[in-house]
């Protein structure tokens, strides 16, 4: 029971790496809160979660639904003691094709919506609070075709040494977690058609040293470890979880 009686947030908590996370947490004895963007989902994962889970839906790229997320959640908790701002799309394609919208959504999505939703969460944040964002592996090098996606995952990798300096004042660590490719729906809302997705699989799976996807459930252990007093002492850095990829 690493967080007993903690009170957890996870964004896009409703699927993958979020829900698997969100079922750890609850293992580990915490209140959790979901937030996801499609209702049902949402209700559905909080229900499969069990107990008093909670869901909330909000689109985290809209500041004003962070605000009445958080303000629910400050009725009804008072207080926040994990944050795992995790909420995330994916979508790949080579520079001479990528439009302005396709740009701006993702950075809307996973900066945008990662960094207000921290900054919402802050108020709220109790004295010894964890931070975490999910970034990813290919912050680390070169991936053709993913240039908006791995921007958008570097970007917050800077955004958490900053914070983790700026909030160390109030004893908030911020990290980051960096996924490795981890089995999830995420590579199914790609865009792309099913072939692409299973050669992008493949090529994925050739750049990594243990020779096999992640499961969610490997993730949300190591969220765990930076969520817990276990890591009391680390902050500002980041855990790659991702079967050796980024040193290939
Ligand atoms: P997923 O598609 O299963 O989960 C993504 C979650 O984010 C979903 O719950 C979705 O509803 C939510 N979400 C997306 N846009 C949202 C929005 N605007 N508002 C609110 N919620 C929103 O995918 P996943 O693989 O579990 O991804 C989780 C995170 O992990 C993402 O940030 C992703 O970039 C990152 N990541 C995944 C992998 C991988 O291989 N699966 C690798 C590295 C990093």
């Amino acid at each position: 029971m690493k967080l007993q009686n903690k009170i957890a947030v996870i964004t896009g908590g409703n699927s993958g790496i979020g829900l698997a996370t969100a079922h750890e947490f609850k293992q580990q004895g915490a209140r959790v809160i979901i937030i996801g963007r499609n209702p049902e989902a949402v209700a559905a994962a909080a229900t499969e979660v069990g107990g008093e889970t909670l869901g909330l839906v909000a689109d985290v790229s809209k500041v004003a639904d962070l605000e009445a997320a958080f303000r629910v959640i400050q009725e009804k908790y008072g207080r926040v003691d994990v944050l795992f701002a995790n909420a995330g799309i994916a979508k790949f394609a080579p520079l001479a094709e990528v439009s302005e919208a396709f740009f701006v959504e993702q950075v809307a999505i996973n900066v945008k919506g990662a960094y207000f939703t921290a900054q919402k969460a802050l108020p709220l944040l109790a004295e010894g609070a964890s931070v975490i964002f999910t970034s990813s592996t290919v912050s680390h090098f070169g991936m053709p075709g993913s240039s908006v996606y791995s921007l958008t995952k570097a970007a917050l990798i800077n955004l958490a040494k900053t914070l983790a300096v700026e909030l160390a004042g109030k004893k908030i660590r911020v990290n980051v977690v960096s996924p490795g490719p981890i089995a999830t729906p995420i590579f199914g809302k790609m865009g792309l058609p099913e072939a692409a997705v299973q050669e992008l699989g493949g090529a994925i799976l050739a750049q990594v040293p243990l020779a096999r996807f992640g499961e969610a459930s490997e993730i949300a252990k190591a969220v765990t470890y930076l969520a817990s007093a276990d890591a009391a002492y680390v902050t500002g850095t980041e855990l790659l979880v991702d079967g050796g990829m980024a040193q290939a």
